[in-house]
């Protein structure tokens, strides 16, 4: 499942590629489930729209359109976005016309440069949906929780403090932050030296500055990694090539910590697989 810094890789690609081009059809597919707006409503919100730019907002991809008024009557432009999310195996492809049409295609932009944007998703866990924005200044779409990469120190102590669940699950638990997810809730809780299974309550105002610090660190250093490999990820092929993050305790149950050599340790929290080295980790 892609988390955040994938996301984020995707909407740079998308946004250096198809930034100031213009929808000009929309077909969708058969299969409900990726359609989270009415199909109407998408293909009429998408079609004659430019897209002004394409960007992460938590684990959504964000096309922020310009559309058009009809006869060129006042006013002049309205605003709309397209939201898109990539669920477990979701992937936006860009792709010329000639290029054969995956099996499990669900939605085929024809953009005004010639070529096509594809949504292309096995399991059907993606979503599709848009949003008019009736003001000049609405708000458009908007995560549930904060953005991991601009929350301050402070506010990151006020979010997570005094709550009663393990810390990991807190980490996870998208209405306090947006798109962190389970492999770098466990890379944070290494770096900063916290085992995931202590109560979020029980960590010092130094621990979760410690933690915060930890997430921002991870979290960049997976889109630095993840940014040289764009443009495979959504070449017409579809081939998928991100450099991952050297996981220090992610998938290594067992072996040796990297740091102390001690064993890594696997225990289950709130259904999901957390790794931590005993050692390391209070
Ligand atoms: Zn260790």
């Amino acid at each position: 499942m892609p988390e955040l810094p994938e996301v984020e890789t995707i909407a740079r690609g998308l946004n250096q590629r198809v930034a100031g081009d213009t929808v000009e059809s929309v077909w969708l597919g058969e299969k409900p489930e990726p359609l989270k707006s009415p199909a109407k409503e998408i293909v009429a919100v998408l079609e004659r729209s430019r897209i002004e730019q394409v960007r992460r907002v938590g684990k959504h991809i964000v096309f922020d359109l310009v559309r058009p008024s009809r006869n060129g009557r006042r006013p002049a432009a309205t605003r709309a976005q397209w939201i898109v999310h990539l669920g477990m195996t979701g992937r936006m492809l860009i792709a010329s016309p000639e290029t054969e049409i995956e099996k499990h295609t669900h939605a085929l932009l024809k953009l005004a440069s010639g070529r096509e944007l594809r949504f292309v998703d096995p399991r059907r866990f993606g979503r599709l949906a848009v949003v008019r924005m009736e003001s000049k200044n609405g708000a458009g779409f908007v995560a549930p929780g904060d953005e991991p990469l601009q929350a301050q120190a402070e506010r990151f102590v006020t979010l997570f403090r005094g709550r009663k669940t393990p810390i990991k699950s807190a980490l996870l638990n998208q209405r306090l932050l947006s798109g962190v997810g389970n492999i770098y809730a466990d890379e944070s809780l290494f770096r900063a030296g916290i085992r995931p299974r202590r109560r979020a309550s029980s960590l010092t105002r130094d621990e979760l500055r410690k933690l915060h610090a930890a997430v921002q660190e991870v979290l960049r250093e997976a889109i630095a990694l993840g940014g040289s490999s764009v443009s495979d990820y959504v070449d017409a092929e579809g081939r998928e090539g991100f450099f991952q993050l050297q996981h220090r305790v992610y998938g290594r149950e067992g072996e040796s910590c990297l740091v102390c050599r001690t064993p890594i340790k696997r225990v289950i929290i709130a259904g999901r697989s957390s790794h931590y080295c005993p050692r390391c980790q209070k």
